[in-house]
């Protein structure tokens, strides 16, 4: 059999004088150090949406589907998908004014 031991610190002094103090809404324990009162997330999950997932939901956005038409099949609100899509723009060059004549 083979186990390991985390000892998990405080991030802000290295307490590790630390309470369990519930769970995030994706399940990971929360901590709270017990010598400066911060609290934390000990194990913090990784990001909820993966790269291909997203790529896919820009191209449906990209295909002209409306923001809230997107929300339903995929189950993203609309500010997260401005943000993808934010990413995802190449910024264009200055706009220098109109051609002269
Ligand atoms: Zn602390």
């Amino acid at each position: 059999m083979l186990s390991t031991t985390v000892v998990h610190r405080c991030p802000l002094y290295g307490g590790e004088r630390l309470q369990k103090n519930g769970h995030t809404q994706r399940g990971a324990q929360r901590a709270l150090c017990l010598e400066c009162g911060r609290t934390f997330t000990l194990s913090p999950k990784g990001p909820r949406y993966g790269q291909k997932f997203k790529a896919q939901v820009v191209a449906a956005y990209q295909d002209r589907m409306s923001t809230r038409g997107i929300r339903r099949p995929f189950g993203v609100c609309h500010q997260a998908l401005m943000v993808w899509v934010g990413e995802k723009v190449v910024i264009l060059p200055g706009y220098s004014g109109f051609p002269k004549g």
